[in-house]
């Protein structure tokens, strides 16, 4: 019988967990109960923030980040093509015009330096500055965040870190999510990434108002608050809409899971890094590029990359998936998406991050990747890149 196939990312799902949710089945709330600010008061301590807003998953998060932060029509936000479309897409869910900054070759998170570049390009010519920043920690390392706080204040723009794949990374001393360098950054907890709720996201922010935005717009603009009301009434089951708000809410099934998969993070982590320093020797020797990770940062390692340049890296990923190892592609570029490709954007326009998605191949990386697997994946590579090479000879 064949082998099934190593995915490059799964969840782990323990004993505990299973308890935890079922817990839940047999309570009273299956939504809007205990779990929820449970969950939201656990992440923002791991993290060190001081407010968190639980919603259904980071595209919700990142949409209303951006509402809370004022983006709409006539604004212009600025992310990174290296990531999934929905760090540009909530953007366009306000109504903003989109732009996109390079990557940094080494580390393959938003450049500091092409953004400098880019506002300093703009502010010379006149040209609009974006409202809003969206640095995406690329594969659970942290952009240099400080460098990009420092462009904030100079040229006055707000600061949400896509922090999907890095719940449980490390920066300069703190823990990723502590916005000591950005107002708002977002956590995802889809099944692949580093901890998950089925389907998740939360914001994290230090500015209480802010918080209080996100969780009102999380509930169709309703507040229960006299003090937000337009008319306050002295009854108990009044509310107001005072905005257009959606349903992003989190339910405690989700909660539930979550809070249970927070006390495995560390856990998480340490196997993650594990299973990447086994492949940095693995590879140290067999010349492949893998990811640089600057001193300052510990990351969470969602994804673990390597360069094999064209054209033996189409081939040698047909063959790798062939072979039952699930290798995969973060990111084919966001702007060469034919929905971005109408907004004008053409090949060229962010040759780094346009390169590294013709070189780039997400090995399988995830915190149950068993040693015998691990050992198949990194067998199968050097074999078929041998074979790659030897025919190319
Ligand atoms: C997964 C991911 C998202 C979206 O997360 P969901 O919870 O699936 O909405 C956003 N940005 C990045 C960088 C991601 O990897």
């Amino acid at each position: 019988m064949e082998r099934p196939s190593i995915p490059y990312g799964r969840q782990s799902i323990s004993a505990e967990d299973i308890d935890a949710v079922v817990a839940v089945l047999r309570g009273d709330w299956l939504t809007q109960g205990p779990a929820v600010p449970a969950f939201e008061q656990a992440v923002a301590r791991y993290c060190g923030a001081s407010h968190a807003v639980a919603v259904n998953s980071a595209t919700s998060a990142l949409h209303i980040a951006c509402l809370a932060l004022g983006v709409g029509p006539g604004d212009s936000v600025w992310t990174v093509p290296n990531t999934f479309v929905a760090s540009a897409n909530c953007a366009r869910y306000c109504g903003a015009a989109i732009d996109f900054v390079d990557i940094d070759e080494q580390t393959l998170c938003m450049s500091a330096a092409a953004l400098a570049r880019k506002l300093a390009d703009c502010r010379a010519h006149g040209r609009a500055l974006p409202a809003v920043v969206i640095p995406v920690h690329f594969a659970g390392q942290s952009c240099d965040m400080k460098a990009i706080a420092r462009l904030a204040q100079d040229y006055g723009f707000r600061v949400i870190e896509d922090a999907s794949h890095a719940i449980g990374g490390r920066y300069d001393a703190g823990a990723v999510g502590d916005c000591r360098y950005s107002d708002i950054c977002i956590f995802s907890f889809h099944p692949v990434k580093i901890i998950t709720c089925g389907e998740g996201g939360m914001a994290l922010t230090n500015d209480a108002r802010l918080a209080a935005h996100m969780a009102r717009l999380r509930s169709h603009g309703i507040t229960r608050d006299p003090a937000e009301m337009e008319t306050p009434q002295h009854f108990a089951a009044y509310y107001e809409q005072i905005e257009l708000g959606m349903n992003y809410r989190m339910t405690d099934l989700q909660a539930a899971l979550g809070l249970s998969q927070l006390a495995r993070l560390d856990d998480f982590i340490a196997r993650r890094t594990a299973i990447a320093a086994r492949y940095d020797a693995a590879f140290s020797a067999a010349g492949v590029a893998v990811q640089v990770l600057p001193q300052e940062v510990r990351s969470a390692r969602h994804l673990y990359v390597i360069r094999v340049p064209a054209p033996s890296r189409n081939a040698l990923f047909e063959r790798l998936r062939g072979a039952g190892i699930g290798v995969n592609l973060h990111y084919y570029p966001v702007h060469l998406q034919p929905y971005y490709r109408r907004l004008g954007f053409a090949p060229g326009y962010c040759r780094h991050a346009e390169a590294y998605a013709e070189q780039g191949i997400s090995l399988p990386i995830f915190a149950d990747l068993s040693a015998p697997e691990q050992t198949r994946v990194i067998e199968q590579l050097s074999r078929q890149m041998t074979l790659l090479k030897e025919e190319a000879a």
